[in-house]
């Protein structure tokens, strides 16, 4: 006969607030030194999750594999009004007007490489302005922001009138900077109403100074930030403010959380079974078994000693298909080894379980 039944079994103590059972081992002379040490068990969320995509993150300030590249020094035919700008030995020259992308974007992480002009000219807000507008409509301020008195709000790496940068980790006029930017695009309801505002993360040359700030609305020189309703994707922009400001390896990847399903399997994998496999009634030496959940994941298994007896520990409660397959020198029928054929469940329950699995040579 085909079966795995429960013979005995001894529910568990359950401590759901302490991962650790201790356990008291010795104690020692007059000094009374105790010994303990704790068992812990694995809690599993029941979240079955798709495998994260492989990316190659390519050279240092990369592109990554994944990443779309906006410009990469040979033109700037990814951006509406780009022909207006200089570009010369792998740089774009601000220049005429601002330049936006042909596509559009929503929540991404942007690579921007920028210079302010080497001669230093102009001062506050006239000296090496640009400006990365996510969305068209959410600036992280550029400018030449060393030695150079403006608002604050208005420094390099400021979300235009809201945010100061935290620290001002700008390098000198003509030097290359990087902003990295992680932005989140706003969600609003069907009747306009906001249901999440827009986020920025921003590291200026690897240095954090925007930290999840988020916006109050769009960024205005001459109005107060409000929200207006607006599609999920939306093209960027660079600024021109006048200045000959220059850009380089600009690339940006689109972000997408994984999505994980219950599986409702969850709680602590500390359910321990014991038992014995026979075949024809006699004990089977030196067989797997293996435990399977419902997606026939394999989550345990364990050799069966001379007297077929086998032991698992840390499991969830659970009601798992087993296949068993024997030593080469002993003829079991190949359906035991095969999830969908062997016909084994095995119902694991709080506690120790001690369970008899049987099969038959025919
Ligand atoms: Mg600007």
């Amino acid at each position: 006969m085909d079966s795995t039944h429960r013979t005995a079994k001894s529910p568990s103590k359950r401590c759901p607030r302490f991962l650790s059972l201790l356990i008291m081992v010795a104690a020692f002379g007059a000094l009374g030194v105790v010994f303990a040490y704790a068992v812990n068990y694995e809690w599993k969320s029941g979240v079955v999750w798709p495998e994260p995509p492989v990316v190659d993150p390519g050279p240092v300030g990369g592109p990554p594999s994944d990443a779309i590249v906006l410009f990469g020094g040979k033109d700037l035919s990814q951006w509406n009004g780009g022909h207006r700008w200089l570009v010369e030995d792998g740089v774009a020259t601000a220049r005429g007007r601002s330049i936006t992308t042909k596509a559009s974007f929503g929540d991404c992480q942007l690579h921007v490489e920028w210079a302010s002009p080497a001669k230093v000219e102009g001062k506050g807000q006239t000296r090496g302005n640009s400006g990365v507008y996510i969305m068209g409509k959410y600036e992280v301020q550029i400018l030449d922001s060393c030695k150079n008195e403006t608002y604050f709000d208005g420094q390099a790496g400021a979300i235009y009138k809201q945010s100061p940068p935290m620290v001002n980790a700008c390098r000198r006029p003509g030097q290359w900077q990087t902003f990295d930017i992680i932005f989140r695009a706003p969600r609003f309801a069907k009747d306009g109403a906001v249901v999440r505002p827009a986020a920025m993360t921003v590291l200026h040359n690897g240095v954090l100074i925007q930290n999840h700030f988020e916006l109050t609305g769009g960024t205005c020189w001459d109005q107060p930030p409000e929200y207006e309703p607006h599609a999920e994707r939306l093209p960027l922009r660079l600024q021109y403010h006048g200045d000959p400001v220059r850009f380089r390896n600009i690339w940006l990847r689109e972000l997408a959380p994984l999505v994980g399903k219950p599986s409702g399997k969850t709680g602590y994998a500390r359910e321990t079974v014991a038992g014995m496999v026979s075949l024809d009634g006699r004990p089977l030496a030196k067989a797997r078994v293996a435990l399977y959940d419902d997606r026939m994941k394999e989550v345990a298994s364990a050799k069966t000693s001379d007297d077929g007896k086998f032991a698992m520990k840390r499991l969830l409660a659970d009601t798992y298909t087993v296949t068993v397959q024997a030593a080469s020198s002993t003829h079991l029928p190949k359906k035991y080894g095969e999830t969908d054929k062997s016909g084994l469940k095995l119902s694991v329950d709080e506690g120790n379980n001690d369970v008899r699995i049987e099969l038959a040579s025919e």
